[in-house]
């Protein structure tokens, strides 16, 4: 029987214990010792799943309180000065950098946080100066959860971030590189495994995701640099084993140089590794044991037996039976705890889905050839789960390139919308919600719960878009929202009156630090069932004459944020979500909406790791998707497009390309760099580069946002920019709301003026 592993395992909890406490902890409700009895807890409870289904390698450090690459800039000593000289606990310093810190010992901002590879957990980015000097910490953190294992009787393997992606992922803020905090580094992690292997160690992990991007000459040679010195020190000191995992695609352009330093396991992702089959079919070394990440470790879906043997049987050409181990394709952090938990769900439903737990027995049947489990799988997957939806499917089947093409061209559509909505310079907005106080949450859910009539939730709401609307005429904003009251999330918004969406109740996944999101699950054909926002939209615009902006989510970031469909393509799924988007956009329009706003909040976000992969992957099919959703609408309605970050530059001509009439993104807390890109990139589509954070409860004054919008100016046609905050305000204040937006309307107002006296001095 083949042996499994698992290299990483939900650590929120399964009721998200974690998050619960470490809120406690942060409002000082319960003390530190009574955090750090939860966070055992919860490792025990994933070591003794991990135990119970009999896996062969378990690993710790694996979990965090945070994020591991925080853990591993706390593990080496490189958390930058500011943080450590708060003179705090270390469990508080370490807070102090995920969190940012504000009291009596200080105040100092958080580190930022970016998006790890292709999925939607986030990581904190180290940060690395002249003075970090890097060693080891004391009692550190893999030591001690080793240890803690072994109260089980496991000897686990310790997960530790590998140092070619720690110095990859790093920010270095001096004249020091990479290279320079080799040595230090590879001094720390090789005293770190002599302290495990006295323990009892017999292996530690390596996890290097980094190796599956695009790795460039120099890049290798930090790789070969880092691993030379470093397994040449462990190698003379202790008698571990050591394996290298990679994982989020394959490593195809340094196969040969890790193949070269001879470790004793090397970890590689058949699931979204196109080239990994073809790598070891070139050449395996023979005493290697090779973690064949099979099971897809990001998606719920059951794994199909039938399939997983051939890809097994292949794999078999190049490795020795022996020698495989059968493991996730990547850490199981990314799924949710279990589907026992799904009480919501029909059994027959369930059946489909292997959650993190799920995913151990399917490991263990793969690897022991279970007779009786491939005649049950085989039966489940012959199963015809459910029926495909033939208007769907004709409306689908009808689309031609037409769908795709707005008409007229943007600069014609762009003078015929000049005239229709006659708007001054500088026109203002704001990007949708507004704040979601208390009462607005509590009227939806007393609604979902049946406590309030429909007519009862309804005219709540109507007296919140009434008030909203008084407000933004009142604070003379130009283009208004309605609010968005009725939604508590973008995605489950329109996912819950779309057929084809299933929801679950406990599927939690980590996103950045302990929050976490429930991404609905693509089930089978989606379509709309009937109107999803007409009746508030329509409402809205008939408590105003200025224009109010149909508000929608588009078809790309419903789909990225859900649990997609396997048995059919993401570009098909794309379709049938973005043409029930588009019945929507075109029911506004037909119901005097003149303005529709569809963010793309998450468009970028699985663009694929490799650049060669991000046309015929992704964008190809993605941009097209937007397209379909407002080809169809008239000159005069003008298409506004919303994104949650301003990292386009690369993909500049594509988001171009959807051919949205205004887009606006975050730009305040990037540099404006992306300015010169739109600039160099002679940007067709009107911007609004968001001109405050609306992340922070901070009121930006009005010389700050007159300051940002003249730097735009520079860069941007005048005519083209637009005036707004950062993203929608749904997590503000009401107070700070109103002086935020009153002095983003006064700033514009201000270069309104100034540019008029501009064009007559010219
Ligand atoms: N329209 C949404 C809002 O304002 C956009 C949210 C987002 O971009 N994440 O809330
Ligand atoms: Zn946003």
């Amino acid at each position: 029987m083949a042996k499994t592993a698992v290299t990483g395992f939900p650590r929120i909890g399964k009721k998200r214990e974690l998050k619960f406490a470490s809120e406690k902890f942060f409002k000082g409700e319960i003390n530190e010792e009574e955090l750090q009895a939860v966070a055992k807890e919860l490792r025990f409870y994933g070591w003794k799943k991990q135990q119970e289904a009999g896996i062969d390698f378990i690993p710790s450090n694996d979990f965090s309180f945070y994020d591991n690459v925080l853990d591993t800039a706390f593990l080496l000593g490189s958390l930058p000065s500011r943080y450590v000289k708060l003179g705090l606990s270390p469990l508080e310093t370490y807070f102090a950098a995920a969190h940012g810190y504000q009291g009596n010992a200080g105040d100092v901002k958080a580190l930022p946080m970016k998006k790890w590879f292709n999925t939607n957990y986030h990581y904190l980015v180290p940060e690395l100066g002249d003075d970090t000097k890097i060693q080891l910490a004391e009692n550190s953190k893999p030591v001690r959860e080793f240890s803690e294992a072994l109260c089980l009787g496991l000897k686990t393997l310790p997960a530790l971030t590998g140092l070619y992606t720690f110095l990859h992922l790093a920010s270095y803020t001096g004249e020091k590189k990479a290279e320079d905090f080799i040595d230090d580094a590879v001094n720390a992690y090789s005293q770190l495994a002599l302290q495990l292997e006295a323990l009892g160690a017999e292996w530690i992990i390596f996890s290097e995701p980094a190796l599956v991007l695009d790795v460039n000459e120099e890049e290798k040679s930090l790789f070969l640099n880092i691993y030379k010195k470093l397994l040449s020190k462990i190698r003379a000191e202790t008698k571990l084993k050591i394996l290298l995992n990679t994982f989020f695609g394959d490593i195809r352009d340094l196969y040969d140089e890790v193949l070269s330093l001879g470790f004793d396991g090397i970890g590689l992702d058949f699931i979204e590794g196109k080239e990994s089959l073809s790598l070891i079919n070139k050449a395996f070394p023979k005493n290697t044991l090779l973690f064949a990440g099979i099971v897809n470790g990001k998606n719920i879906w059951r794994a199909n037996y039938e399939n997983k043997l051939s890809l097994l049987s292949e794999i078999k050409k190049s490795v020795a039976e022996e020698n495989i181990v059968i493991a996730p394709s990547c850490s199981l952090l990314h799924l949710p705890y279990t589907t026992s938990l799904e009480d919501k769900l029909s059994d027959e439903v369930k059946t489909h889905f292997a959650f993190a737990e799920e995913k151990l027995c399917e490991l263990k049947e793969l690897a022991a050839g279970d007779d009786a489990a491939f005649a049950e799988n085989k039966k489940l997957f012959a199963r015809e789960r459910v029926k495909k939806n033939p208007q769907v499917q004709t409306a689908l089947l009808s689309l031609t390139s037409d769908d795709f093409i707005r008409k007229p061209d943007f600069d014609i559509r762009e003078k015929i919308q000049k005239k229709e909505f006659n708007l001054p310079l500088f026109p203002t907005t704001t990007i949708g919600s507004f704040p979601q106080t208390k009462d607005v949450r509590a009227n939806r859910a007393a609604y979902k719960k049946g406590q309030i009539s429909r007519e009862e939730y309804v005219s709540f709401n109507q007296k919140k878009i009434d008030e909203c609307i008084a407000l933004q005429e009142k604070l003379d904003l130009d283009v208004l929202v309605h609010g968005e009251f009725e939604r508590n999330d973008m995605v489950e918004y329109f996912g819950s009156q779309m057929d084809g969406y299933i929801f679950t109740s406990n599927a939690w996944v980590q996103s950045y630090g302990t929050r976490c999101v429930k991404p609905p699950v693509v089930w089978g054909d989606v379509s709309r069932r009937s109107p999803m926002t007409v009746e508030w939209s329509v409402y809205a615009q008939s408590r105003t004459k200025k224009p109010v902006k149909g508000m929608l989510t588009g078809p790309v970031t419903i789909l990225n944020w859900s649990f997609p469909r396997e048995d059919i393509s993401l570009k098909e799924q794309a379709q049938q979500i973005g043409l029930a988007i588009r019945e929507e956009v075109l029911d506004l329009e037909a119901n005097g909406i003149r303005i529709i706003q569809i963010d793309e909040a998450a468009l970028r976000e699985k663009l694929p790791l490799r650049k060669s992969d991000w046309h015929s992957e992704y964008l190809d099919w993605a941009i097209p998707a937007f397209r379909l959703v407002h080809a169809k609408v008239r000159a005069e309605t003008q298409i506004h497009t919303h994104m949650c970050y301003s990292e386009f530059n690369d993909i500049i001509r594509e988001i171009d390309d959807m051919d949205a009439d205004v887009i606006t993104f975050e730009a305040s807390r990037s540099d404006l760099k992306i300015l010169d890109a739109l600039n160099e990139a002679n940007f067709k589509t009107e911007v609004g580069p968001g001109v405050y954070d609306i992340h922070s409860p901070r009121v930006p004054s009005v010389s700050e946002i007159t300051g940002a919008l003249n730097k735009m100016r520079d860069k941007v046609p005048l005519e083209k920019l637009w005036v707004n905050p950062d993203c929608g305000l749904k997590t503000r204040g009401e107070e700070e709301t109103v002086r935020s937006l009153s002095n983003l309307v006064e700033a514009a107002k201000i270069l309104r003026a100034e540019s008029i006296f501009f064009d007559k001095a010219v």
